[in-house]
């Protein structure tokens, strides 16, 4: 089970103020969506003031992508990548069930900037789908909209995956350049923008801009879990700290963070103190990513964590680089020898090894992550390792890998959703 966390007195755009509900097209309209007072213009140059970044992982600033998109050569496409295959990860899918107007407001508005003549949602989750369809059914786009579902995956949302899938491929990752914002979706220049990005795109568009970007003032959808207590979805502004965002989901005293999904890599409890800043983040070598930070409660092992997020990302490999697919494997193999206290002091030094040189060379992030789970493993917790390489460890022996089935988070289900009916249909408050 996923609890929804309001902070009290505390804005929360995204989230809104019934997250617990389907928003229907007259809540939307009655809280100010689709109007259309501010133009392409003035809203690309609102997400450049407020640096308004992208929520799906890189964190790439909007504008810069949206003017790409615009300047490119041919007519653009644009896309809401709702494909969330981070396993921590349930911001994305919860949006389009619960506020897919919202996002379908920002996908019409970024087709607006870019001078698109189609928009695609790009999702897997069948509730998000229903809801997408509800909401297009309730409101003509004015431009085609197509929704397109594929099968998750983790590297399934990686932006090229997209753009092979709308045109009837594998959705699988394919070697840069061309980047999409040049030659995307049937050729066009594409812009794929995570669903959440998008929806802020369009707060941004209020009368009284709500959303914000990227520093103060801004607010980033968040899903934290650990071992102790329900995972919880919730928005909180940056600047929070981890120690903060921990103690709301009720690991009072973590013994590591697993930081932005699989890949920000483990931090130790000495990391605790630093705010959710993507600044700050980066100089600390971790990042939001897609904003799911799982909290490691002190009986729980970062070794026996990294042996599973690993062995979770060696069968999600797609196969198509050699180089991914000996990585992950040799990673995962030396985590696991180490979570079972049969690591040799050569082992150890391959992982480092690893860690540095992996880095950059598949055709999608997911070898990076892998390598930064490795290398961060080593780095923030050097005693451990050295402990466990010389005795199993009892906790590595009670939970051995099981391709991450741990890190795996259920998606709330807002009311009226039809895989779960409610009673009556939800007043619209807010
Ligand atoms: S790096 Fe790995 S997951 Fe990414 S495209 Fe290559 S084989 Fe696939």
């Amino acid at each position: 089970m996923t609890l929804i966390h309001m902070a009290p007195g505390r804005s929360a755009p995204v989230l809104g103020p019934t997250p617990n509900q389907v928003e229907s097209l007259a809540c939307y309209l009655s809280r100010g969506g689709y109007r259309s007072d501010v133009g392409p213009a003035e809203l690309l140059a609102r997400a450049e003031a407020v640096d308004l970044r992208g929520h799906g992982g890189a964190g790439f600033p909007t504008a810069v992508k949206l003017r790409a998109v615009r300047d490119g050569v041919g007519t653009p496409v644009v896309v809401a990548n709702g494909e969330e295959g981070e396993p921590g990860s349930v911001k994305d899918r919860w949006l389009l069930r619960a506020r897919p107007h919202l996002v379908l407001d920002g996908l019409i508005r970024a087709a607006r900037i870019t001078g698109a003549d189609r928009a695609y949602v790009y999702l897997s989750d069948a509730a998000a789908e229903r809801g997408v369809r509800a909401a297009l059914a309730e409101r003509d786009p004015g431009l085609p909209v197509y929704v397109v579902r594929t099968e998750p995956a983790y590297v399934a949302g990686e932006e090229s995956a997209v753009v092979r899938c709308i045109d009837g491929g594998p959705a699988l990752p394919k070697a840069k350049p061309p980047r999409v914002f040049e030659h995307g979706v049937g050729g066009a220049p594409t812009l794929v923008s995570n669903v959440e990005t998008l929806a802020r795109l369009a707060l941004l568009a209020l009368p009284v801009p709500s959303a914000g970007g990227s520093g103060a003032g801004g607010s980033a959808l968040l899903t934290l879990s650990g071992t102790a207590g329900a995972a919880v979805l919730t928005e909180r502004q940056f600047g929070v700290t981890l120690r903060q965002l921990a103690v709301i989901q009720g690991t009072f005293d973590p013994s590591a963070v697993l930081m932005g999904g699989l890949f920000g890599g483990l931090l130790p409890p000495d990391a605790l103190d630093l705010p959710l800043d993507r600044t700050r983040l980066a100089e600390g070598g971790t990042g939001l990513g897609c904003g799911a930070i799982r909290f490691l409660a002190p009986d729980e092992c970062p070794v026996s964590v990294a042996a599973d997020a690993v062995d979770y990302l060696s069968v999600e490999s797609s196969r198509q680089c050699g180089v991914c697919v000996s990585g992950t494997r040799a990673l995962r193999d030396t985590l696991v020898a180490l979570a079972d206290g049969r690591c040799d002091a050569d082992g150890v030094v391959k992982l480092a090894r690893w860690a540095q040189g992996l880095p950059g060379r598949g055709a999608c992030g997911l070898l990076d992550a892998a390598a930064r789970l490795a290398g961060t493993l080593l780095a923030g917790f050097p005693h451990l390792v050295e402990a466990q390489r010389r005795s199993p460890c009892p906790v590595c022996a009670a939970t051995p890998p099981d391709a991450g089935r741990r890190l795996r988070v259920p998606v709330p289900v807002p009311a009226t959703d039809t895989s779960r009916p409610s009673r009556s249909t939800p007043a619209c408050v807010g």
